[in-house]
């Protein structure tokens, strides 16, 4: 336990000497030059460990959520954990598009009207919703896991994992393998996670040292009504729901997730934190048949910081191109921002071309999403830490909800 309670604080430890050094570089070599050395010769410290971490999230993905069906013994239960996952999904995601919403619209009147820069037109690529949908079903098995298409993991993971489960003893020896198959993962994934408080050192030198000083421009206030609904959403939601669902502290959730936070926050990256979202969470004691379900799910499914993000844009673009948005459109956008997030994969900028879909919803030209293109790191910062945060959030209160020991009561035990 001291071991892993250490990993949280060398991630911190990452994070802050990140943004000194990046710092510290912006000022000392100016923003372009900060930019392309860092660039250079530091980030690709921090994709290595990125690369590490995909690599990894293809088995663990599939053998988690395997392993978590068949160590649920029952195909029933296995579709009751089912509905409370979706169900928490959908509606903590629908109250983020609200928020969202509502955040932007207090801001929308101090909210800049940016010209569209010549050159600076976005090609969307297509956001269709039935395509999506139809996506999540393979046509083959072993594209998905070359590719790494994760709903389409997901679906194979889920279906060969009640296919074990209803061959009863017959599936038992297979089982057993992917049990097995699944701690050798897990080991290996430690392995790599020991490397984490250098990749995000690495990541965030980067990011202050390119990014920064793009803060301070004309989109710093779109920025900050993002942040300002990130936290509101992290505020009213996640902590209600682990005070009144999983009744932990709120205090002790947000500090047992902080890890996988701050390793979102840098790495932009749902899917590649999700090695980080399991530990945390089983430092927090949710079980792992649970955490193994919800997880790789939620990090392709659930993205509330993603829903924000996308309400929040959609706002400021449309006032770009003039459009006023009436209630109809408001609700529209909160329809089409819940779907988009769930289709976004969870990977970075991900959340940018499923924009589109919301923007197309709404009639904003799509190529305007060229407007905030260049910043777009910097929202996908925040909104990946909010998806991974409400990822584990899901997995502590559907272990409460089936009334399992409380989290952080097995933890003090
Ligand atoms: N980067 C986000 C994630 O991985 C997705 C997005 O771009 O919104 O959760």
């Amino acid at each position: 336990m001291k071991k892993k309670l250490n990993l949280g604080v060398r991630i911190l430890l990452g994070l802050v000497l990140g943004i000194v050094v990046g710092a510290i570089f912006w000022l000392a070599m100016g923003a372009d030059a900060a930019g392309s050395f860092t660039a250079k010769y530091i980030k690709p410290f921090g994709d290595i460990f990125v690369n590490l971490l995909k690599f990894i999230v293809v088995p663990l993905v599939l053998l988690s959520i395997m392993d978590g069906v068949i160590q649920m013994g029952d195909i029933k239960k296995v579709g009751k954990i089912g509905w409370k996952t979706i169900a928490y999904f959908l509606v903590t995601t629908a109250i983020a598009c609200v928020i969202g919403l509502v955040v932007a619209s207090l801001f929308k009147g101090s909210f800049p009207m940016l010209e569209l820069a010549e050159g600076a037109e976005y090609q969307a690529k297509s956001a269709n919703l039935m395509d999506t949908i139809v996506n999540i079903f393979p046509n083959n098995v072993i594209n998905p896991l070359s590719t790494a298409a994760m709903l389409q993991i997901i679906f194979i993971a889920l279906i060969f994992g009640c296919g074990v489960l209803v061959a009863g003893e017959k599936g038992k020896l297979f089982g057993d393998f992917i049990i097995s198959f699944n701690d050798v993962t897990q080991r290996v994934m430690s392995f790599i996670l020991a490397l984490s408080p250098y990749g995000v050192f690495a990541l965030m030198v980067w990011v202050v040292a390119a990014q920064g000083p793009k803060i301070l421009g004309s989109l710093g206030l779109v920025l900050l009504a993002a942040y300002i609904g990130y936290t509101i959403h992290v505020v009213l939601v996640y902590s209600m729901s682990a005070k009144i669902f999983a009744k932990m502290s709120p205090v002790t959730f947000f500090r047992k997730i902080f890890p996988a936070a701050a390793f979102a926050f840098t790495s932009t990256s749902s899917v590649a934190t999700l090695p980080i979202t399991k530990e945390c969470c089983d430092e927090m004691g949710v079980e792992n048949d649970i955490s193994s379900f919800v997880l790789p799910l939620g990090a392709t499914v659930n993205m509330d910081g993603t829903a924000i993000y996308q309400c929040v844009a959609a706002i400021f673009l449309a006032k770009c191109v003039g459009i006023d948005l009436s209630l109809g459109q408001m609700i529209t956008i909160v329809i089409t921002a819940t779907l988009a997030s769930i289709g976004t994969a969870g990977t970075s900028g991900a959340g940018m071309i499923m924009l589109a879909m919301v923007l197309e919803a709404v009639g904003v030209p799509t190529t305007y999403i060229g407007i905030i293109y260049g910043i777009d790191r910097l929202f996908d910062m925040g909104r990946t830490a909010l998806n991974v945060v409400g990822d584990a959030s899901c997995a502590v209160c559907v272990h409460a909800w089936e009334g399992s020991k409380v989290p952080q009561k097995k933890q003090k035990a």
